[in-house]
C-alpha cells in the first residue's frame, strides 16, 4: 500500500484531503512525493508564519530540543517565562496561559470569563454572546461557541450558555445582552472559517464599548488572524480596542502545537492555582520557537505584510473572474465566478496551493513570502479565475 492507501485505511474519516502528499519544502516553496514544486498559499492553515524549514526557527527549536524537551508545569521553565514576558510587553496584557491549540486557548478564555462573571455578578451570569458564522474550535464547548449550525448537528447536547448575534449588527448584540445574564462577548475580528470576513470598525468598537459599559468580558479569538497576519501583531489592534482576553495559536508556534490565552490586568487574577492546567502547555521547545517567531514580527515585517496585502487586494479586485476580495493583511478570501473547488484544483495542478473558506478561495501565505513568488502565484490564480 502507498501512503494515500494506508491513510484511507487507517486514519479516521474526518478529513476530505486533497490528492496531494507534501514531503518537504523551503520557505514558501513545498514539494510533493514526486518532487513537483508548489508555491504555498495555505501555510498549513495559517500556521507556518515563516514558511517551511525556516533556518532561524529551526535553530531556536533544536537548541532547546538538545537542552530539555519538556519539564511539566510543576517546575519553572525559561522559554515559557520569556515568551510570556514578550507577549505581555508587545500587547500590554498582563498574564498568559499556555496550551496546545486554538480550541484549548478558547476553552481557557471561556473558563476565565465565566469565573470573572461568577465572582463579580453571580453564578447565573454565564452566558457568552458569540457571532453567527464564527468558528472557535471543535471541542464540545468551543463548538457551542461556534455560531454555525452545520458544526452542531449530531453532537448535541453541547455546553449550554452561548447565544449568537448577527455579525456587524450592534443592535442584535445589545438585545442579547439585555435578554440574557451575560458573562462575555467573544469574536474573531476577521472571521476565518466563516469566509474571511473582516468585521466593520463601527461594530467592533461598538461591541467593545458595550462590553465596558455592561462589564462583559471582551474576548478576541485571534487564533487565525493573530501573530502578524493582519498587518499588526494582533488583529484587534487594527480596530483600536482593548480586549480583556485574547486567545491565539496557529501561527504562534510556526508548526509546533502551541496555544496562548492572554489576560488583561482586569482579568489577571481570576484564575488561581489548580483552576486550570495543561500537561503539554508551555512546552519549552514550542515556546523557544514561538519566542523566535514573535521577536521577528517587528515593524519592518508588519509593513511588508501590509504591502503584500495591498498588492493582492489591488491586483485581484479588478481581475477577470473575481467577484470580490475580502479579509485583512495576508488572510484573504477571493470570491470567484468559477466554483472555488475547481479553481483550487486547477491552481494545484499548476503548482500553487490556496485553500478554501466556505465558497471562497482563501489565501494565507507566509508572512515572509518573497514578492516574486507571491506575484507568480497570484498571476496563476488570475489565469485560472479568468478561464
Ligand atoms: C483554527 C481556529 C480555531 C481552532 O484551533 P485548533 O488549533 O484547530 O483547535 C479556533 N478559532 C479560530 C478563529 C480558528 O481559526
Amino acid at each position: 500500500m502507498n501512503i494515500k492507501e494506508k491513510d484511507k485505511k487507517y486514519i479516521a474519516n474526518t478529513y476530505a484531503r486533497f490528492d496531494l502528499c507534501l514531503k518537504s519544502g523551503k520557505g514558501s516553496l513545498v514539494y510533493d512525493e514526486n518532487g513537483k514544486e508548489y508555491i504555498d498559499l495555505g501555510t498549513g492553515i495559517a500556521v507556518n508564519s515563516f514558511g517551511v524549514a525556516d533556518g532561524e526557527w529551526i535553530e531556536a527549536v533544536t537548541a532547546q530540543l538538545n537542552t530539555l524537551q519538556h519539564s511539566s508545569n510543576l517546575y519553572y521553565s525559561e522559554p515559557c517565562a520569556l515568551l510570556a514576558e514578550t507577549l505581555c510587553s508587545r500587547t500590554g496584557m498582563s498574564k498568559v496561559f499556555f496550551s496546545n491549540s486554538g480550541a484549548e486557548a478558547n476553552e481557557c478564555a471561556i473558563k476565565a470569563a465565566r469565573k470573572y462573571a461568577a465572582d463579580k455578578k453571580g453564578k447565573d451570569y454565564y452566558t457568552i454572546i458569540t457571532l453567527k458564522n464564527s468558528f472557535h474550535g471543535r471541542t464540545i464547548t468551543t463548538l457551542a461557541a461556534t455560531g454555525q449550525d452545520v458544526f452542531h448537528n449530531d453532537f448535541t447536547p453541547l455546553t449550554e450558555g452561548f447565544v449568537y448575534a448577527e455579525a456587524n449588527n450592534l443592535e442584535d448584540v445589545k438585545r442579547l445582552a439585555e435578554e440574557n445574564k451575560c458573562a462575555a462577548v467573544m469574536m474573531e475580528v476577521v472571521q476565518g472559517e466563516g469566509g474571511v470576513i473582516a468585521l466593520d470598525r463601527d461594530f467592533v468598537v461598538g461591541v467593545a464599548k458595550l462590553a465596558e459599559e455592561k462589564d462583559l468580558v471582551l474576548i478576541c479569538d485571534e487564533v487565525q488572524i493573530g501573530n502578524g497576519r493582519s498587518g499588526m501583531l494582533y488583529g484587534y489592534m487594527n480596530y483600536g480596542i482593548k480586549p480583556d482576553l485574547v486567545s491565539t495559536a496557529k501561527g504562534l508556534g510556526n508548526g509546533l502545537p502551541l496555544g496562548a490565552t492572554l489576560f488583561s490586568e482586569k482579568l489577571s487574577g481570576v484564575l488561581g492555582a489548580g483552576m486550570h492546567g495543561s500537561t503539554f502547555g508551555g512546552n519549552p521547545v514550542a515556546c523557544a520557537g514561538a519566542l523566535n517567531v514573535i521577536s521577528r514580527i517587528d515593524d519592518k515585517l508588519l509593513a511588508e505584510v501590509r504591502e503584500k496585502s495591498k498588492y493582492i487586494f489591488d491586483t485581484l479586485s479588478c481581475a477577470k473572474g473575481v467577484k470580490s476580495v475580502s479579509g485583512m493583511g495576508l488572510m484573504i478570501g477571493v470570491e470567484t465566478e468559477r466554483d472555488a473547488s475547481e479553481v483550487i484544483a486547477e491552481c494545484m495542478e499548476r503548482g500553487v496551493l490556496p485553500i478554501k473558506a466556505k465558497t471562497k478561495v482563501r489565501l494565507l501565505p507566509a508572512l515572509n513570502i518573497p514578492m516574486e513568488q507571491l506575484k507568480k502565484a497570484i498571476e496563476i490564480l488570475m489565469e485560472v479565475c479568468a478561464k
